[in-house]
């Protein structure tokens, strides 16, 4: 099914990026082109986000225990937003604290999916201030293995009215600023049910017209042999 969807998709993207590059072009053909490419890009990604989600709905998500460094993985998801942060005159910064482990073991897609999403909603909806990070990792009593990951996103958007908040996890569910923003509605559904397929879950606290802060918690598996290091600080950057 999925491929039936994205082969004519792919097709449409692929001969408007040659079209694109054809000679001679008048300004009203390159116009042209560039809409039917953006538009064939957002169709794109709305649908693989209602594919997900009916995979999810059909309890067909695997998840897959990847081992990855976790310093170098939270600072590579940061570094994807520090160019359209600054564009857009936020003021970005993340921090870490604790007790960091080298070395961890999760589903490494979900998880940066999870965090490249609460990112991009920050990144959306703030129109001025500040998107801060922060992150911990907590050893959990009475078991040596695994761990719960901290990941706070804070930002100073327009908030979510408190009977909102709960609602904004459900799919297809858009609200206030959301419905101007030409999102799916899909992206914190899938978010929590990652969340939650992995053991974990996301809350949001938030107060309207000072901002939000949306948290993640996860277990994860520290690596065989990993010591862990104290790194206060970690992985500090402002932009
Ligand atoms: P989308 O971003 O595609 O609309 P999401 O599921 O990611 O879908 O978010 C659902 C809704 O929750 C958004 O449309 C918006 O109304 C609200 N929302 C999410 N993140 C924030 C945020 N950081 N600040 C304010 N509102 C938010």
């Amino acid at each position: 099914m999925s491929h039936e969807i994205r082969t004519p998709i792919n097709a449409i993207l692929g001969f408007t990026q040659l079209m694109q590059q054809e000679p001679g072009l008048t300004q009203d053909q390159q116009q042209s082109l560039l809409a039917i490419r953006r538009s064939g890009e957002h169709l794109l990604a709305v649908i693989n986000e209602i594919l997900e989600m009916s995979k999810l709905e059909a309890t067909k998500i695997e998840l897959y225990q990847d081992e990855f460094a976790l310093p170098e993985f939270l600072q590579e998801v940061c570094f994807l937003f520090v160019a359209q942060m600054k564009e857009k005159g936020l003021r970005f910064s993340w921090s870490g604290s604790g007790e960091i482990p080298s070395r961890i073991r999760t589903d490494k897609q979900k998880l940066s999916q999870i965090m490249i999403n609460l990112l991009g909603n920050a990144l959306k909806f703030t129109a001025g201030g500040a998107v801060e990070v922060a992150y911990a990792v907590k050893k959990l009593p009475g078991d040596s293995g695994t761990m719960q990951l901290v990941w706070e996103v804070r930002d100073e958007g327009p908030g979510i009215d408190a009977g909102d908040m709960e609602v904004i996890f459900s799919p297809f569910t858009q609200v206030d600023a959301g419905r101007k923003s030409g999102g799916t509605g899909l992206g914190l559904a899938i978010s929590r049910e990652y969340a939650r397929l992995m053991g974990g879950d996301i809350t949001v606290i938030s107060q309207v017209g000072t901002g939000s802060t949306f948290r993640l918690e996860i277990p994860v598996q520290s690596a065989v042999g990993d010591v862990g290091e104290d790194r206060p600080g970690n992985g500090n950057k402002e932009s």
